[in-house]
């Protein structure tokens, strides 16, 4: 059902506390951690505790809740420091696009110059 955990993923793992992540940011409804393999200074995930597969899922399916993790993304680059220098938060979706994990995610990116477009 939408929203409720599933047994393979990853990131419900995380919000569970059954694998360990540095977390920088809770509320009732969203967890932040830091990416295990940076690609920016400051590149921080932003989730939704409730499994989504995908920003427009999460969209479609919980529209509060999407955003309550487009309000904590800004909350993290305030956090973070990049705010004034510029931040990037994005949600790769699909395979093609570089999705790896199919619970619905904002990475918030900042801390050196970001290209536009991106690859
Ligand atoms: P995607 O590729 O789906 O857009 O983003 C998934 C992100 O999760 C990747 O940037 C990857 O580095 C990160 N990631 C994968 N496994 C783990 C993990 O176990 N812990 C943390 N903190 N990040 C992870
Ligand atoms: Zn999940």
């Amino acid at each position: 059902m939408a929203g409720e955990p599933q047994a393979d993923c990853l990131f419900c793992k995380i919000v569970a506390g059954e694998v360990p992540a540095t977390v920088v940011r809770e509320t009732e409804t969203t967890v932040a951690f830091r990416d295990i393999n940076p690609q920016a200074p400051s590149h921080v995930l932003v989730i939704p505790k409730a499994h989504y597969a995908d920003a427009a899922d999460l969209a479609a399916g919980a529209p509060q809740l999407a955003a309550d993790v487009l309000r904590e993304a800004g909350q993290i680059a305030a956090d973070e420091k990049v705010v004034e220098s510029g931040y990037r938060v994005v949600f790769n979706t699909g395979a093609g696009a570089g999705q790896t994990v199919f619970h619905a995610h904002a990475h918030v990116l900042g801390g050196r110059g970001l290209q536009w477009p991106p690859g």
